[in-house]
């Protein structure tokens, strides 16, 4: 058997249905506050009051270091997936239930406890500004998300029960889905892995992924995504749609309760319509590259950008220049502004960088209009040099040292621009740095994990 493993907040029924999952399957049941307590002698409003949250989060964390190996239910304290390493510890070789409920149902059910308020507000204000806070890191840590307002726990615990042992996604919507598959271009290798998932009769415990894309099938992602799962111990698999029609890929994604998607050309703004929640990012930049399903509700969000602005949070900000008016030209538009940048977009389209311009309110123009002495900063986010074509972006001779040239494209890693860039002595960043800082946060979105960027690099 998986482990199994209750988050959500205070009030969400996690002691009440954790013991009885237990009992259904015939093993121990730990509270990690129960735990805390019979470790510490204090009771949590104590510890809370004496020792205050941080040092709470300490024991909290080294309880979950330290569960007894092998099947058991788990019931975790409501801000345990605050922190990633109780996350990534929490999630190995087990399955994931987030209990949902309404902050109003929360906050019934929680008045008048001990608990020390974590916040000036009010009781109420507070239950529902925590669960705001908290409610994207408990979908993304959950295979399996549950209305615990609306089901009685006999109910919840027989839903638990049945995905503990046949998976999180329903095997008849996987069979759909493979028929999908079989209609688009997915490798052999990829076809089998579902293949043999339907004929067993079980399907993931940690959930299907994708990169959806038309073309997608030259992605990455699959080699990098499988291994990290691989590492973290996740019963899960990520594999590539490569498909001309989103509306019937967004169905089966849907139907077959896939937990995440990759999104690329030409669906990143289209996807948008199929989401239910879109991060404020997401919205400003006008594209979502990062889908998540949770409990039938799907986040759209966009990591791209953090691709962008990570490599460069050493820079110091200055004027940057962008090429290209396009999704990637956006998303590092949003992230040079946020670093508090001087931005110029040039795009061989003049009326698409005036579009950008006006959406960003920053200066637009055409290539011809580059000066090199007017920027510390440029970004190719153009496909030019993809493949290693030739001419560059721009020469050496129209870059200067102490620039810093960022190319967003990726194949080969040494691009032309970049290889002028180097010869005329600017700081260089190559287009991987971005797959890498973007995939970590796509990771976390999807498993609520965050990864240093070396354990990308190192896969790619
Ligand atoms: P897009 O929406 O199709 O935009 C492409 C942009 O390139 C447009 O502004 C287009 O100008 C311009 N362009 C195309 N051919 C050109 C040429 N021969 N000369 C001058 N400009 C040209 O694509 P996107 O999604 O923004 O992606 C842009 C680049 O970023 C791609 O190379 C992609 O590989 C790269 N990227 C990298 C990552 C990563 O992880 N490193 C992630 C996403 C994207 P017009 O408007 O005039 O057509």
């Amino acid at each position: 058997m998986k482990r199994i493993v209750l988050i959500g907040p205070r009030g969400s029924g996690k002691s009440t249905i954790g013991p009885m999952v237990a009992q259904a399957c015939g093993v121990p049941f730990i509270d990690t506050d129960e735990e805390i307590v019979s470790r510490t002698g204090r009771t949590v409003e104590e510890l809370f009051r004496a020792d205050g949250e941080d040092a709470f989060r300490d024991y909290e964390t080294e309880v979950i270091q330290n569960l007894p190996e092998g099947p058991l239910v788990i019931a975790t304290g409501g801000g345990a997936v605050c922190r990633t390493e109780n996350v990534r510890m929490l999630r190995r070789e087990a399955m994931v239930v987030f209990l949902e409920a309404s902050a109003a149902v929360l906050a019934d059910r929680t008045r008048g406890g001990m608990r020390p308020a974590l916040t000036s507000l009010s009781h109420d204000e507070e239950v529902a500004a925590v669960l705001e806070r908290r409610r994207a890191r408990y979908r993304a840590a959950a295979d399996l998300c549950l209305r615990a307002d609306e089901e009685t726990p006999a109910a919840l615990c027989r839903v638990i029960l049945e995905a503990a042992e046949k998976g999180s996604l329903p095997v008849n919507a996987l069979s759909e889905l493979l028929s999908f598959l079989d209609t688009t271009m997915i490798p052999a290798g990829e076809r089998n892995v579902v293949h043999t998932r339907i004929r067993t009769g079980a399907s993931w415990h940690n959930g299907l992924y994708a990169v959806i894309g038309n073309p997608c099938l030259h992605s990455i992602s699959p080699s990098v995504f499988n291994p990290l799962f691989e590492k973290y111990r996740l019963d899960a698999f990520y594999t590539r749609i490569e498909h001309p029609d989103l509306a019937a890929i967004m169905a089966q994604f849907n139907r077959a309760g896939m937990k995440g998607l990759s999104v690329t050309i030409p669906f990143k703004q289209d996807v948008m319509r199929y989401c239910d929640a879109i991060t404020p990012d997401a919205r400003e930049i006008g594209a979502v590259n990062t889908v998540v399903q949770c409990g039938g509700r799907t986040m759209g969000s966009n990591t791209d950008w953090l691709g962008i602005r990570r490599p460069l949070e050493d820079t110091p900000a200055g004027e940057a220049v962008v090429f290209g008016a396009g999704g990637a030209a956006y998303a590092a538009i949003y992230a040079l502004q946020s670093l508090g940048c001087g931005v110029t977009v040039l795009n061989r389209t003049a009326a698409r960088a005036r579009e950008a311009g006006e959406r960003f309110d920053c200066a637009a123009g055409v290539p011809d209009d580059y000066k090199a002495d007017a920027f510390d900063i440029i970004i190719n986010a153009t496909s030019v040099g993809m493949g290693g074509a030739l001419p560059p972006l721009l020469r050496r001779d129209q870059l200067h040292e102490g620039q810093t040239v960022f190319d967003l494209v990726y194949t080969p890693p040494a691009t032309p621009l970049i290889r002028e860039a180097r010869a005329a002595g600017c700081i260089c960043i190559p287009g991987t740095e971005m797959f890498i800082h973007q995939a970590c946060g796509q990771f976390e979105r999807f498993t609520g994990i965050a990864l240093e960027p070396d354990e990308v690099r190192e896969l790619i």
